[in-house]
């Protein structure tokens, strides 16, 4: 099985990181993701990467109500991700962070 990481650095202007705070997020399925506002990496199995949107930390309990079975709970109509979201039941740093593993793998 193939393992996929992916990894940014983003820094300020004085070319530091910003904060030191770190995240870890498990994943049920054996990857986790490593999240500080400066460094990202994230590492899973890449046969896993289809039930991020199902598995993603706080999603499990959302997706089943959204419009469309395979709903990346990106921009798509009836999503409960989106809905959670714009209603404040779920935390936008959380989304922030499911946002980016999407982007990046
Ligand atoms: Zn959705």
């Amino acid at each position: 099985m193939e393992l996929l990481t992916a990894e940014v650095s983003d820094f300020n202007e004085k070319g530091k990181h910003t904060t030191t705070q770190a995240i870890m997020l498990p994943f049920s399925f054996g990857g986790y993701l490593v999240d500080t506002p400066g460094i990202k990496t994230l590492t899973l199995h890449q046969d896993d990467a289809p039930l991020i949107p199902k598995l993603f930390p706080g999603f499990d309990r959302l997706y089943p109500h959204c419009r469309f079975r395979d709903c990346r709970h990106l921009e798509e109509e009836g999503c409960a991700v989106l809905r959670a979201l714009e209603e404040g039941e779920l935390d936008p740093m959380r989304y922030e962070s499911y946002v980016w593993i999407m982007d990046n793998i």
